[in-house]
């Protein structure tokens, strides 16, 4: 018999095990639970400073020790199609296209199969691959852009407007600052300048060290550090935060999903996303064949509804599970 629900995490249970994915928190029973972290985003690596056994991708954990300058004990390094088994659970973990090293699950039981897809996008960008998408009883999906509002121009599209954005307060006398999450999304935005023009690509510390992973990954970055001594012409700045390069001269972007809704006058907004937007959501799900799909993250209420009413597939967000003590899995 299995259990599947939200405690700190999504909990998969059987009598004898208990896999947890992207913990909340660091108060895990360390014994009896495996710990398995999506990707390197703040919202779901927390499990990894935990004492309980881990599996990332090795990229998910270097990105994290370079943010938090701590090392990963306990821990087992995974690769995406290369099953793990626990007892008669087998997880197979999958590339979700969210950013470097992210991972989706596949749980395998006697019985039935889960997937749980972390953070996913559907698309190919300039440094991810579209997530992997197998067949399932149960999807455990999240819902972050699950509203049908939440539709994305054409990614080469918004790429052009980035680049012309740019170029143009340039040509001002401007400086172009972007801020941009630290890990995923900041990379994506070096390499559309080093694809597209012959910019210097100016990146805060940050920033720098999660560059560096990506280009040990073959994910090739030219960039500099931010320092006093270059030279600002030509030059377009990204850094995570705003406050970090004062300059009146300055025009100032930020790039996520949600800036399709945003009408600011001082700052440019482009709904550059690493999530899958609306319809990639729908066609994930069409894909998957799941007969059940539970939803984290986002518009939950929203989306179950659209798939329970068009698609016709029991939907809702993903329920509470009770927590059990330890006793539970002696
Ligand atoms: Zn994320």
């Amino acid at each position: 018999m299995v259990e599947l629900g939200w405690s700190k995490g999504f909990i998969v249970r059987t009598p004898e095990h208990q896999l947890i994915f992207d913990p909340d928190s660091t108060n895990i029973p360390a014994k009896y639970s495996n710990i398995f972290i999506s990707h390197a985003h703040a919202d779901h690596f927390i499990g990894l400073k935990s004492k309980a056994r881990k599996y990332s991708t090795p990229e998910t954990r270097k990105i994290f020790e370079s943010i938090y300058g701590k090392s990963v004990v306990n821990f087992n390094d995974i690769k995406f199609n290369q099953t793990i088994e626990i007892g008669n659970i087998k997880v197979m973990p999958l590339n979700a296209g969210h950013m470097l090293g992210s991972t989706q699950f596949l749980i395998t039981l006697p019985d039935t199969s889960i997937l749980y897809t972390g953070d996913i996008n559907y698309l190919d960008t300039l440094t991810t691959r579209r997530a992997e998408n197998v067949e399932c009883d149960t999807l455990v999906m999240e819902a972050t852009y699950g509203e049908p509002s939440y539709t994305f121009p054409d990614r080469e599209n918004i790429y052009a407007n980035i680049v012309q954005w740019t170029l143009n307060e340039i040509k001002k006398g401007l400086t172009p600052v972007f801020r941009s999450y630290t890990a995923g999304k900041a990379q994506e935005l070096v390499k559309i300048f080093n694809v597209y023009t012959n910019l210097n690509v100016l990146t805060s510390n940050r920033i720098s060290k999660v560059n560096k992973i990506y280009s040990e990954s073959n994910i090739d970055l030219v960039y500099d550090e931010i320092s006093s001594e270059i030279d600002r012409k030509s030059s377009v700045y990204i850094m995570s935060r705003s406050k970090e390069l004062n300059s009146k001269k300055s025009a100032r972007a930020i790039v996520m999903g949600w800036a399709i809704k945003m009408n600011s006058r001082k700052t440019a907004a482009f709904p550059l996303s690493s999530h899958a937007d609306f319809n990639q959501l729908v066609k994930f799900v069409k894909d998957s064949k799941a007969k059940t799909v539970y939803n984290f993250t986002g518009f939950t209420d929203i989306f179950s509804n659209i798939l329970r009413k068009r698609l016709g597939i029991k939907s809702r967000p993903l329920p509470p599970l009770a927590q059990k003590t330890l006793p539970y899995f002696n």
